[in-house]
């Protein structure tokens, strides 16, 4: 590598740390200052970059504002099991497909566009918050919209409230869609009086957030929704330069036995080619091929379209962000870069320095933060309201804890998700965590604290943002 950034032959290399006394071959590894020496006796001028230089420049979605154009929105659904999640995706799917020249089968990728009066709109196809809240502890944000799906013939669950939750901590506008109106026991104003205690005011009771009554099973007012949407999406004046190098999300990844890896990434701006050289994650490749949600190779992807990668070296992670870049040394450095930083992760994970809720609350007030994100969750509702209640009350104007989320029931992976993608602590109060929600928080280095007395939890809190409260800051 050394040689070629050098395009010095490589034997001349080796021969040189020979004469150094150092026995090497291609492909191992010498540190940055031997390799300032031998650059330099090479007669080469170096110049010495921090890490953060490697990434600097690569993601810049924001950027361009005069070449900013409309781009369609991306739409994640939402809710309890049951409610229709699933079938509200196909029947959109099967009663609105973009049709392709070639009149393709629809493919599941990970992601499909619909287009509604000439206007594309991108569904993620994998329903719930736990693959949308994933994504976000990952660095990146894909949904525009969220549609939260509640059946009229039952009521606001579980679910229902974590997924207002994790939508209001990604700051992501809700479409309450109502689903199941064809059932004879079906109530709408019921379940619309019961999201007002979720503080979620749909428009007919006088609130902000769209809602509409569907039945995904008798495909009823699947248009209605879609204008839900993209009235949505007026609102939120989505733009993206198409006319520049692409940059975007992975949705989701695999091996496949016949292809090689292939990622279904959503180009989030810019426009991906074939032949681009792109970085997803810490893996890298030259874009071979491109294919639709119909299965139909194409030579391009603007903003918004989800679309497959045939020619990555390895398999990124879903929520792995993606960038063309404009060689494959640049590629390979941002990669390697990536691999050092997850290994170097890893390690301090290993060494146990998991942080304290004070080390967290010291974080976040050095990075300027003043608010201490919860998560909690309880045995009972009873407890959980009066550890709200009492939690809340310890703020000042300096600094304020503040509940993203709260429930009944064991701390789940999803929880720690949504905590991991919010900076937030875990509390348990007479309540465990599950096996893989232990095994998830020690991945991502998520403190879980354990309570039975109330006061023993408000004075930790209380301890931990006293840590805020100095007064030189
Ligand atoms: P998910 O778990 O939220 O993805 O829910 P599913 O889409 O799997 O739907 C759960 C069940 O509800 C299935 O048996 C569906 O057939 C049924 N279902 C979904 N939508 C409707 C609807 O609009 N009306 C009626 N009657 N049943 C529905």
């Amino acid at each position: 590598e050394l040689s070629q950034r050098m395009a010095e032959r490589s034997v001349d290399v080796i021969k040189y740390l020979m004469k150094e006394g150092q026995m090497m071959k291609p492909g191992d590894v010498i540190d940055a200052d031997l390799a300032e020496i031998i650059a330099t006796d090479f007669g080469h001028s170096v110049k010495r970059v921090s890490e953060s230089d490697v990434e600097l420049g690569i993601f810049n979605i924001e950027d361009d504002g005069e070449h900013l154009q409309s781009r369609p929105p991306v739409v994640t659904i939402m809710g309890h099991v049951d409610h229709g999640k699933t079938s509200l995706l196909d029947a959109i799917r099967n009663a609105n497909v973009v049709q392709g020249e070639a009149g393709g089968i629809t493919q599941h990728i990970g992601a499909y566009q619909v287009e509604k009066n000439g206007q594309k709109i991108t569904f993620i196809d994998t329903p719930g918050h736990a693959a949308f809240t994933a994504m976000r502890a990952r660095g990146a944000q894909a949904t525009d919209i969220a549609i939260l799906v509640v059946a009229a013939d039952d009521s606001v669950m579980p679910q229902t409230i974590e997924s207002i939750n994790h939508a209001k901590a990604a700051s992501v506008p809700m479409i309450v869609a109502i689903n199941k109106i064809d059932k004879p026991a079906a109530d709408p104003n019921k379940v619309r009086t019961e999201l007002l205690q979720h503080e979620v005011f749909v428009e007919s009771m006088g609130g902000e957030v769209l809602d509409v009554e569907v039945s995904a099973l008798k495909q009823m007012n699947l248009n209605g929704l879609l204008d839900a949407i993209l009235l949505q999406s007026e609102v939120l004046d989505l733009k993206a330069n198409p006319d520049r190098t692409a940059e975007g999300v992975v949705i989701e990844a695999q091996l496949d036995k016949g292809r090689g890896s292939v990622a279904t990434v959503l180009v989030q701006a810019g426009t991906l080619k074939t032949g681009d050289i792109l970085v997803a994650g810490d893996e890298w490749g030259r874009v071979r091929a491109l294919v639709n949600d119909l299965g139909e190779q194409v030579k391009e992807a603007g903003p918004s379209m989800p679309v497959e990668i045939l020619g990555l070296q390895g398999t990124p992670q879903a929520g792995d962000r993606f960038a063309v870049v404009e060689n494959e040394a640049r590629a390979r450095e941002v990669a390697e870069y990536r691999q050092r930083l997850a290994r170097d992760k890893a390690a301090a994970r290993q060494s146990g320095s998991r942080g304290s809720l004070e080390q967290m609350m010291t974080q976040l007030s050095d990075a300027g933060v003043k608010e201490f994100p919860l998560l909690v969750k309880g045995d009972v509702q009873g407890s959980i309201e009066a550890i709200a209640g009492a939690v809340e009350k310890l703020g000042t104007d300096e600094v304020r804890a503040r509940i993203i989320h709260s429930g009944a029931g064991a701390i789940t992976e999803s929880d720690v998700s949504l905590a991991e993608a919010s900076g937030a602590a875990i509390i348990g109060f007479n309540v465990r965590a599950n096996k893989q929600a232990r095994d998830a928080a020690e991945r991502s280095g998520i403190e879980i604290r354990y309570y039975n007395i109330i006061y023993d939890l408000v004075d930790d809190v209380k301890a931990a943002m006293s840590g805020l409260l100095s007064p030189e800051r």
